[in-house]
């Protein structure tokens, strides 16, 4: 049973993309359009914070904002993800509330939706139904370009819901994950509301919670966006392919740490339920380590760590 809903059919998968070693799918000149898109605003936030400094953004923001980066940020990636989209542990109820409630503040829709969303993912991986691959449109130069930009952020602006009902029924069975979900609204409005009230509180000015506000709320929220999204659309795009997947998945290093783990992506799709992605020797994942800490802490159990397998053998940067 496919979808329905595809605009474009995707085209046929280049036979010659068949995961091996390296994947060159597409050119110079796209990789480099690639990068001033991904960098660029990275490096146009990096001047405004210099050019700011101690005027309109200060030390206090850039603190509240790592931390609440880090916590929403776990709470997709061990939490959406790991946990309630691929049951790669069990944990006790209240980690399982608190990385729900965590997730929902990184305001990437409702637990239930974006479980859905992902499963469907997995499920048409780069095929058509996939509700964000940036293969859709073809491998030629402007397919890639088109596609990349689709399955950044275009797909979001599409009428294409991933039923619950269909992909999601154990969460609608969670009478905490269905409350959770029906607050997401208000997760949202906390999520910027928390740090204004941490600027307030510290700097006793209205003028210092509503910096707290931009800097920590809406900037830090919009970087995780960009980091997720990235995994949608780089994750398919740049990096290498040798972990066994049937899609066009990808392990991008650089990625590591700012996506917690999550870009080690091709070892991702060929073992959805691992709770390590970067299973090989000197691939850092910090939600690995996490959900490590959890299970020693007797939070997670049943935890789903690799296996030893011939087609991890290898090695690889
Ligand atoms: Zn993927
Ligand atoms: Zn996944």
């Amino acid at each position: 049973m496919g979808p329905t809903s595809l605009a474009d059919p995707l085209s046929a998968s280049d036979p010659s993309d068949d995961g091996a070693a390296s994947a060159a799918l597409v050119t110079t000149s796209q990789k480099v359009i690639t990068t001033a898109i991904v960098a660029g605003p990275a490096l146009a936030l990096a001047l405004v914070v210099w050019l700011l400094w101690g005027s309109v953004i200060n030390l206090t923001d850039v603190v509240i904002g790592v931390i609440l980066y880090v916590a929403t940020g776990f709470g997709i990636t061990v939490g959406f993800h790991r946990l309630f989209t691929h049951r790669g542990f069990v944990p006790n109820r209240a980690l399982k509330i608190t990385l729900a409630v965590l997730g929902s503040m990184a305001v990437e829709g409702s637990v239930t939706s974006w479980v859905a969303t992902h499963r469907r993912h997995h499920m048409f991986s780069d095929q058509a139904g996939d509700p964000h691959s940036p293969h859709r449109y073809g491998s030629g130069g402007m397919a890639i370009t088109r596609g990349l930009f689709f399955s950044h952020v275009g797909w979001l602006f599409v009428s294409d819901n991933s039923s619950a009902e269909r992909y999601a029924p154990d969460m609608l069975k969670d009478r905490d994950l269905v409350l959770i979900g029906k607050l997401f609204p208000l997760l949202a409005l906390a999520s910027l509301a928390i740090p204004f009230a941490i600027g307030y509180a510290i700097s006793g000015s209205w003028v210092g919670a509503l910096m707290a506000l931009v800097w920590a709320g809406l900037v830090r929220m919009a970087l995780l966006h960009h980091v997720t999204w990235s995994i949608n659309s780089l994750c398919h795009t740049f990096g290498r392919q040798s972990d066994g997947s049937t899609d066009q998945s990808t392990n991008l290093w650089p990625l590591a740490v700012v996506s917690f783990g999550e870009n080690w992506h091709n070892i991702h799709h060929a073992h959805p339920t691992w709770a390590r992605h970067g299973a090989r020797r000197g691939m850092v994942d910090p939600s690995a380590w996490l959900i490590g800490r959890f299970e020693r802490f007797g939070w997670a159990t049943r935890v789903r760590w690799p296996v030893p397998s011939a087609d991890l053998a290898g090695t690889e940067s």
